[in-house]
């Protein structure tokens, strides 16, 4: 066994996205940018297509590229493109790219002539979340640059595209007025001319609570992990978590009342007790403000870590309990053996799971389950 291991059920990925294909009965983007959200860009990805996703997609040139190295021949879309980025390599590899501004789209008709390839590109609109996509202000002259550019055989437009800023409140006013705007955006570049592209909005918040803002074409991340975007339990959903963090307690110690715990002494005994050592720490992505309150599973029971988070490590009181060098620690995993969930860390640390399952890592290794890993 691992010292510390990060175990991805692919089995479960797998089952998360053919449940979400089932439900909007439409193609489906899985978003597997940050290494799949720390579960392992190529696997995950894998999962994704066998569970029958039409589409990856990604924020990063960079990791659509690095698909498309490891043999990925589906359709990937990359949205986060900066100035001087990897626009040619990713013509050249079949990488549909979003398009923000005029800039960017000269950008792309440029690596097209340098590649001999007509970019597939999805023009994407800010329906008020105020990050990439050209504003309405922006909009009709972006949409007309593009067809300009596509009757000249320069690009090819494929998809009209928007995100939203309050999914995970599906009754939020703002949804209703960012669907209408993505709309309204639709109909300026059908009356230019660009009829018949495919058109998306949803999130996994959406695709699970938004019927109306499915369109075309969904785009979940999270969800495919298993993990309820509105910080619910997934199971309501039916999804699986994906992710266990799971590590060896490194020592077991008897220490007498009084005794300060780990830095700073943010935690001390009132009793004589027992104390495991589990071998990970912020290095590994655990968060340092995890201090007395990150919940872990150790020895049968459900324990919270005692004092600081270090960099490498954490304690834990574990009373009179028998717990031993080399038993199993579980830090978060689907919850069906007991163990926190990612959400109970979220809760717990004041984040979301987004950031926890990202972030986790470092020194640890990662391991699939239920296998194409
Ligand atoms: C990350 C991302 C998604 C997926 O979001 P989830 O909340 O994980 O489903 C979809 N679209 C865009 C543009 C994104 O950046």
């Amino acid at each position: 066994m691992a010292r510390a291991e990060i175990v991805v059920d692919l089995d479960a990925v797998r089952h998360n996205v053919a449940l979400l294909r089932r439900l909007v009965d439409r193609p489906l983007m899985a978003v597997v940018k940050a290494d799949a959200y720390g579960h392992g860009l190529v696997p995950c990805a894998q999962a994704a297509l066998d569970a029958g996703a039409e589409m990856l997609g990604v924020a990063l040139l960079d990791e659509a590229l690095t698909l498309r190295q490891a043999g990925v021949t589906a359709p990937i879309l990359a949205w986060l493109v900066g100035p001087d980025d990897r626009v040619a390599e990713a013509v050249a590899a079949d990488v549909e790219v979003s398009v923000s501004a005029t800039w960017a789209l000269a950008e792309l008709v440029t690596a097209g002539r340098e590649t001999g390839r007509i970019p597939r590109i999805h023009l994407k609109f800010d329906s008020g979340l105020s990050r990439a996509g050209a504003t309405e202000a922006d909009w009709p002259g972006l949409v007309a640059a593009a067809v300009r550019a596509e009757a000249e055989g320069s690009v090819q437009p494929v998809g009209l595209w928007s995100h939203l800023a309050y999914a995970d409140d599906p009754g939020h006013p703002a949804v209703n007025r960012q669907v209408r705007a993505f709309a309204a955006a639709v109909v300026v570049a059908e009356r230019a001319g660009l009829r018949g592209l495919c058109k998306h909005l949803a999130n996994s918040a959406a695709t699970l609570t938004r019927p109306d803002t499915w369109l075309d074409m969904v785009r979940p991340g999270i969800a495919c992990y298993g993990l309820d975007p509105l910080g619910g339990d997934p199971a309501v959903h039916g999804l699986r978590p994906a992710m266990t963090v799971r590590a060896e307690v490194a020592l077991v110690k008897r220490v007498p009342p009084g005794a300060g715990v780990s830095y700073g002494h943010a935690y001390v005994t009132d009793r004589e007790t027992g104390l495991a050592l589990v071998p990970i720490g912020y290095a590994e992505g655990i968060p340092r403000n995890a201090t007395n309150v990150g919940p872990v599973w150790l020895g049968g029971a459900r324990r919270t870590i005692s004092g600081r988070v270090c960099m490498d490590q954490f304690v834990v009181d574990i009373g009179d309990d028998s717990v031993r060098a080399g038993d199993e620690v579980l830090v978060w995993g689907p919850g069906t053996q007991g163990e926190p969930t990612a959400q109970d860390w979220a809760d717990a640390v004041d984040t979301i799971h987004y950031e926890l399952v990202t972030r986790v890592g470092g020194r640890m290794t990662r391991r699939y389950a239920g296998g194409g890993g």
